[in-house]
């Protein structure tokens, strides 16, 4: 581990926040406590970007300077202690397609063209084969099964969240790597919060619609037929639903909307703003 430690030991109910000079990055206490990945997720805080990309901007696909953004993924890389010609990127379109990646993949994005194509979710059993997702309020799921070796990582925006993306992956490693849900250990990140995602009533329907038995721990009336959504809670019921244990799963509970001196938020910066990444490796 070469980030400094800046929080207690004793904080052990959300991310813990790493520095490496001016990059800040977050993990999570149970995956590092394991010894087995590499893993975090970036900040805006560290890169080389400026204006509305300020500094860290992840996002190849936004009209930041490809140089810098180059720059920007070599620095979190290094921060890592991971090779950029280890990662494999997503594709992401806010649907719920979960691809098993291997050693043929790696540099895929980054260093050649990529294969996967419409892909929010990427699972592996090969260590040193880092994936790589993308953000702007979207919430990221991480998971871990340290029994069988194996990880996932996926993008869950609203509607990935809706089509349970987090279940998909984690059906995904039971069926590759044989996860069972008592073993996989969760990590759900910085992203957009419940107290800023707020929603019009067909958004809202869509959520009591998928979990009518939960609905009052999801979607809240916030006036004026306006809603507002936790999917940090939506994506934590669907991984329960399967049968992973609540204290194996961790919430960041960091808003990127209310935090915008720290993250990037796609809505409260009018898509005006730059991208971060999560990424786990196995080692
Ligand atoms: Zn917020």
């Amino acid at each position: 581990m070469q980030g400094r430690k800046e929080n207690s030991p004793i904080m052990k109910n959300t991310f813990l926040k790493r520095s490496f000079g001016d990059l800040v990055y977050y993990t999570i206490p149970s995956f590092e406590k394991s010894g087995m990945v590499k893993h975090g997720f970036s900040s805006r805080l560290g890169g080389v970007s400026t204006g509305e990309y300020f500094s860290l901007n992840l996002g190849f696909k936004r009209n930041d300077s490809p140089e810098k953004v180059k720059e920007n993924f070599i620095r979190f890389c290094k921060a890592l202690d991971i090779q950029p010609e280890q990662t494999v990127f997503s594709d992401q379109i806010h649907k719920n397609k979960v691809v098993a990646v291997n050693e043929k993949h790696k540099g895929m994005g980054f260093a050649r063209q990529s294969e996967i194509q419409g892909t929010d979710g990427l699972v592996t059993d090969c260590p040193g084969v880092a994936l790589v997702t993308y953000y702007a309020d979207c919430v990221p799921l991480f998971f871990l099964d340290p029994v069988h070796k194996a990880i996932g990582l996926s993008h869950s925006g609203w509607r990935g969240t809706v089509a349970k993306i987090g279940q998909k992956t984690f059906k995904a490693m039971q069926n590759h790597y044989g996860t069972k849900p008592e073993d996989c250990l969760v990590g759900i990140g910085p992203s957009i919060g419940p107290c800023c995602f707020e929603v019009d009533s067909p958004v809202a329907n869509e959520f009591i619609d998928t979990w009518p038995e939960y609905g009052d721990r999801i979607v809240r009336s916030s006036g004026k037929a306006k809603f507002t959504v936790d999917l940090w809670e939506a994506n934590r019921i669907q991984l329960e639903e399967l049968g992973v244990p609540n204290n194996n799963i961790i919430t960041a509970a960091l808003c990127t909307s209310c935090n915008t001196d720290i993250f990037f938020s796609h809505r409260k910066e009018k898509g005006r703003t730059g991208s971060m990444a999560a990424v786990l490796m196995l080692v």
